[in-house]
């Protein structure tokens, strides 16, 4: 378990800042790194994506734990998109 170093921003959910954070490597290749944070305040966990020499904005980093989880969670296209919004070939 290393500490957050390079991480930037603080918890959406509690506010706790991210350097407190513990961060453990899921996967490295080459310079990316796919790091999973727990918040230090209310252990809330999220996935972060770091590249070396580049911070992180930990706010995008959220965005893209929503993102799937929605998608985890939808049952279909419907359920993440107006239906205006869709432009299938062939939609009737
Ligand atoms: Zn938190």
């Amino acid at each position: 378990m290393n500490g957050a170093e390079g991480l930037t921003g603080s918890c959406r959910a509690c506010g706790t800042t991210l350097d407190r954070a513990l961060v453990r490597e899921v996967r490295h290749f080459e310079e990316t790194r796919l790091l999973e944070v727990t918040c230090g305040g209310c252990e809330r966990q999220f996935l972060a994506i770091h590249v070396e020499a580049v911070a992180i904005d930990a706010l995008t980093v959220e965005d893209v734990a929503e993102a799937a989880e929605q998608l985890a969670c939808a049952r279909s296209l419907s359920d993440l998109f107006a239906p205006g919004d869709l432009d299938l070939p062939d939609a009737a």
